[in-house]
Parts: C-alpha cells; sequence; structure tokens
C-alpha cells in the first residue's frame, strides 16, 4: 500500500469536500507495523503537498527523518491508534457545522438512520484542552468505544476507521448529520431516534 500516495489523494479530497480551511485538519494511517504511522506535514497546504512532505512517525512521535514537521496534532494520532488496535485511519477535520456544535459544546444526537451502521450512533463532545496537547490527545479516547467519531470542544471532529474511506465517510456523515440537525433545531423540535 502507498501510504504516502493516499494521504496526499485524500488531503486534497478535505479541501475538495470543504471540511478543512487553509492547513488545518490532518489524516493519518497506521503503517506497515503497529509501532509506525505516516501523517500529513504541519501548516501546509493541501494541493502542495507531495509523497515526500508525508511524515512517516514511530510510536514515540519521533520522525523517521529528523528534518521533517508532522502536523502540530500528531498526539491526538498516536494515542488513538496506541488505545484502538482496531482502527487503522484518522481524518480530523474542522468541518463548520460540527465545529460549531463542538463550540457550542453540544453533541449531535442520533437524528438520521446512517449514523448507526455507518458511525455507531451519537457524537459525543469530548472536553476541551489545548490543542496539541498530551491532555487533549487522552480527552477523545472514552469517546471513540461506542462511536468512531467524536467532537473536540471548541475545536473540531475526530473520525477513525478500519480503512481511509471508512474514516473519510465518517467525516462526511458527521459533518452532515451536524447540517441536518442544525437546521432541524431551526425548524423547531427535532425527533431523536430511539
Ligand atoms: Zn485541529
Amino acid at each position: 500500500m502507498n501510504y504516502r500516495k493516499i494521504l496526499v489523494e485524500y488531503g486534497k479530497k478535505l479541501l475538495d469536500k470543504k471540511l478543512v480551511e487553509g492547513t488545518s485538519g490532518n489524516i493519518s494511517l497506521r503503517g506497515e507495523d503497529e509501532d509506525t504511522f505516516y501523517i500529513t506535514p504541519s501548516g501546509m497546504d493541501y494541493l502542495e503537498i507531495t509523497e515526500r512532505d508525508i511524515v512517516k512517525i514511530n510510536s514515540n512521535g519521533i520522525p523517521y527523518d529528523k528534518s521533517q514537521k508532522p502536523s502540530s496534532e500528531f498526539r491526538l494520532h498516536l494515542e488513538i491508534y496506541k488505545n484502538y488496535p482496531n482502527y487503522k485511519a484518522i481524518v480530523h477535520t474542522h468541518s463548520p457545522f460540527a465545529t460549531a456544535f463542538s463550540v457550542s459544546r453540544k453533541k449531535i444526537p442520533l437524528i438520521l438512520i446512517e449514523m448507526e451502521p455507518f458511525l455507531g450512533g451519537e457524537i459525543n463532545v469530548a472536553p476541551f484542552y489545548k490543542a496539541g496537547s498530551v491532555e487533549v490527545s487522552k480527552s477523545v479516547i472514552p469517546y471513540l468505544s461506542n462511536a468512531n467519531s467524536c467532537l473536540m470542544a471548541n475545536h473540531g471532529v475526530v473520525c477513525c476507521g478500519s480503512d481511509i474511506k471508512s474514516a473519510f465517510l465518517s467525516a462526511e456523515y458527521v459533518e452532515d448529520a451536524a447540517k441536518i440537525y442544525y437546521y432541524s433545531l431551526n425548524i423547531g423540535d427535532p425527533k431523536i431516534i430511539g
């Protein structure tokens, strides 16, 4: 599997689908062995990232190529891979509707039938800690066992999957659910499933 190529492609998809703005967000893939993963670089335009810019890091967060700088949020990915061996890909977005719910620190309840099979249920909000900190990376862990995605307070969304396709699909479904829930709240009296 060409991890670097996949991450370059999906970085562009993040922009295309308007799940991130500027250089925000990041994506990673678990590597050949449990101790390695590949992640998008720090502060680079998704349209300019090439395969060589993708950072391969070990389980301590150290890049194999010391001259490279991984996304500042690499600890988040590290902690999730450590706690959930079943997750092989992580997509972190700042998609607008879902991030608005994270700012209001309100969960997205089970309102659409797709949410159960694709996301695992309702999407909760992990508490606020400084971006990139050890605390923020640990804070999401309890919220990723029932559902494969959660919101990070005043920050954005983190979605996990057994492969990049499913993690990316989750990122799209979380944003879709947030948007529809927002509209329904405006119309009034949204009904929760089950
Ligand atoms: Zn972020």
